[in-house]
């Protein structure tokens, strides 16, 4: 049975196949110059030719984007919910004994089409949105989450599913095969196959709602987003800010049809990357504030569609023997439970609390130096941050960027690290049709010659592309099914104005390795069931193999390799570089603090039992930060609940904490590989074939310790923030 669609329905709107990534906190100004994919032909007939029916003859099965029409989604979803059905319903009623072939290969086989469709649409609808798509998702949602009851909910395959469960020991299974038989009787109980018909039918009807409550959530804040973007009339107003970025602004106003002006877009954090620059107090206050009071009023409120979310969550727990969705939510994860979850996020919540006041004290010493009269407020905090971070570190972004040329970060700093550690290369494939102008394809072979997946890069922030970067995959990998991975890397990073080199915050670089250790995730993924390839795995897992390569970014060995000057080649002077790593521990206090704030408000609405799930919004969220001390008037939540997309549309519900839970383990895999000489293939390819290589095969705790020769501590990740000292 295929993941991406059943078993994540929903989340896949929102969080593709693995990770609805956090790491982007920089500039994403949408390229409003950028042509939109052309206009499908209104005369093909949904009913001719519809490519998605059948299985692409391109290469490892890449979607033929060529021939991809948006009418051909609805025809596909249904024609794919019907195949499938009919082969679960073959399947619950056959005469034969059940048996791990007969029943789950057999699934592990089933919805071949449905899959198709499913991860071409919700990969297009996340990276190359429009009303069409959007509409397309509102209409399909409800249907995939029932469609995904009709199998769940199943007695007759549930009972088969169950018998082979209670014989797995006896069976002669491989481990991969009985931890498949787990994996399925686990989610069989989990969608409520164990309960009565009438709590069945319960279930289904809050699912069926729930889905549609997540789409509307998501296309609420898409366009109130949108809408918030702040409208600047001169010039003078946006000093600050570089020439290019107040060309870009211009850019926007015009295809806004504004032209004359300037326009700021809101994306994605509570934070915006133009906070950092704009000199101009007052407008500083309205784009912060555009971007905090997003989607808390008119037709794109999402405050009662959260009350009604976090009610329907509470209730389906309980129906499933619960307390809260919490607690049904990491059941299934490394955490086990939300108080594993709580007790590591508190614990740190003092040690980041005093750095951040640490750095608040520097900030205000600043303000009063340049004759500041007032507290920092939200608005102020990075402008001054970036006045203190330069005379501290004398360091300042315009300085560093011009090392920090895209092609080279991504050929000489990505690309190169993965050929260090695994042996793998990546060869550009123009051939193969993309599903826009701007995403390159590229071909991944082993270091004999195999060829081991295809990859698309999306890097470029445009219209209709949601905030973010994320990995997500067409084509999963699996021996069962024969098929070998197609995977992509999303990002937001602002091209170049035409002409111009595109040149990135370190930031964005470090973002480049998270996305493709995702990549490497799915691309090297060896296993033999499509349900347990690649990054399915738990959420507090799934961020360990990503959060890992940041570190690769500043290995001496790789930084020398692409920070080289975009005019000169001249390598990253040594100053420079010492100044660029010592800054990387500048500002912790406050990036920690605002992720804490949200974990835990993530935490706590999901804690709520269906009794008193109901809350007032802003009354809650701010209840909810007081209670944990994480309330700093000055570093707000990083997402405030009706922009949390990650919380609220589905895809890290009461999960937001599994970021730092990964990387605990990533630190902690990091520093082991230091004391083990680094960037060597040795290294690289142990992590390859204990962590890699075998997606979700085995319990993930044994997964890490084969790895690792014991459990993970988190001194490695206070280090890495500069939380403790190392030695
Ligand atoms: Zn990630």
């Amino acid at each position: 049975m295929n993941k991406t669609v059943l078993a994540t329905a929903v989340a896949a709107a929102l969080a593709l196949a693995g990770c609805g990534d956090d790491k982007t906190s920089e500039a994403t100004m949408a390229n409003t110059a950028v042509a939109e994919q052309a206009a499908a032909p209104a005369a093909t007939p949904a009913t001719a030719a519809n490519p998605l029916l059948v299985k692409s003859v391109l290469q490892y099965e890449a979607p033929d984007f060529t021939q991809i029409r948006n009418e051909h989604f609805l025809p596909a979803f249904d024609a794919g919910m019907k195949e499938q059905l009919a082969e679960v319903a073959a399947i619950a009623t056959n005469a034969e004994a059940p048996t791990f072939d007969n029943t789950i290969v057999a699934m592990e086989r089933s919805g071949a089409m449905l899959q198709r469709a499913g991860v071409v649409f919700f990969n297009l609808n996340g990276s190359d949105s429009n009303d069409a798509r959007r509409a397309i998702e509102s209409e399909v949602s409800p249907k995939l989450a029932a469609h995904s009851d009709d199998i769940y909910l199943n007695p007759q395959l549930f009972a088969r599913v169950k018998s082979i469960f209670e014989a797995r020991e006896q069976a002669g299974l491989t481990p991969e095969a009985k931890r498949l038989v787990e994996v399925y009787f686990e989610r069989f109980v989990r969608a409520g196959a164990q309960l009565s018909d009438a709590d069945k039918a319960k279930i289904r009807a809050l699912n069926e709602e729930h889905s549609s409550l997540v789409s509307k959530f998501s296309q609420n804040l898409l366009k109130a987003s949108s809408d918030a973007a702040v409208v600047v009339d001169s010039k003078e107003q946006l000093a600050g800010l570089s020439d290019a970025e107040i060309q870009m602004a211009a850019e926007e106003a015009k295809a806004k049809g504004l032209e004359g002006k300037y326009l700021l877009p809101i994306t994605n954090t509570t934070r915006q990357p133009v906070l950092m620059s704009l000199k101009d107090r007052a407008l500083r206050q309205k784009v912060w504030e555009a971007s905090a009071n997003r989607a808390i009023s008119g037709d794109t409120d999402n405050r009662p569609l959260v009350q009604r979310m976090i009610e329907i969550r509470a209730e389906r727990a309980k129906l499933l023997g619960f307390n809260n969705w919490a607690e049904y939510s990491l059941e299934p994860q490394m955490a086990k439970s939300p108080q594993a979850a709580l007790a590591m996020l508190t614990t740190m919540v003092p040690d980041v609390v005093a750095n951040t006041r640490l750095e608040q004290a520097d900030i205000e010493a600043k303000i009063k130096a340049e004759g500041g009269d007032f507290e920092v407020q939200p608005w102020d905090w990075e402008y001054y941050a970036e006045q203190v971070r330069k005379e501290k570190y004398a360091l300042d972004e315009s300085q560093v960027k011009p090392y920090f040329e895209f092609e080279r970060v991504l050929n000489d700093g990505v690309f190169f690290t993965m050929n260090k550690l695994f042996g793998i290369s990546f060869k550009a494939r123009p051939d193969l049709p993309v599903y826009h102008p701007e995403v390159k394809a590229y071909e991944v072979f082993d270091e004999d010659g195999t060829s081991v997946a295809l990859f698309y890069a999306d890097y470029f922030a445009r219209e209709g592309k949601r905030g973010g970067a994320w990995m997500s995959s067409f084509v999963d990998q699996s021996t069962l099914l024969g098929k070998k991975p197609v995977v992509v890397n999303v990002m937001n990073i602002a091209k170049g104005a035409p002409g111009q080199p595109t040149l990135i915050s370190f930031d964005h670089v470090t973002t480049m390795f998270h996305e493709m250790g995702h990549g490497v995730h799915g691309m090297l993924s060896q296993v033999t069931y499509p349900s347990l390839s690649g990054t399915d795995v738990s959420r507090d897992f799934v961020e360990f193999p990503s959060t890992f390569q940041e570190d690769w970014a500043s290995y001496p060995e790789v930084l020398a390799n692409y920070a080289k000057h975009y005019q000169t080649g001249e390598a990253i002077p040594a100053e420079l570089l010492a100044k660029v790593q010592a800054a990387k521990n500048f500002n912790q206090g406050f990036d920690t603090l605002e992720y804490l704030a949200a974990a835990l408000l993530d935490m706590e609405w999901h804690m709520l039992s269906v009794d008193n799930a109901k809350q007032d919004v802003a009354m809650f969220e701010a209840a909810a930060l007081k209670k944990y001390g994480v309330d700093l008037p000055a570093v707000p939540p990083r997402y405030k609940t009706p922009y949390f997309s990650h919380s609220m549309g589905g895809g890290y519900s009461a999960s937001y904490y599994a970021y730092m839970w990964s990387e605990i383990l990533a630190a902690d895999a990091y520093a082991f590989m230091q004391t083990r000489g680094g960037l060597t293939r040795d290294n690289g390819m142990k992590f390859r074939k204990s962590i890699l290589s075998v997606g979700n095969t085995k319990p993930l705790m044994e997964t890490y310790v084969e790895f690792r020769g014991q459990e993970p501590t988190t001194d490695g990740l206070l280090i890495r923030r500069g939380l403790k000292k190392p030695g």
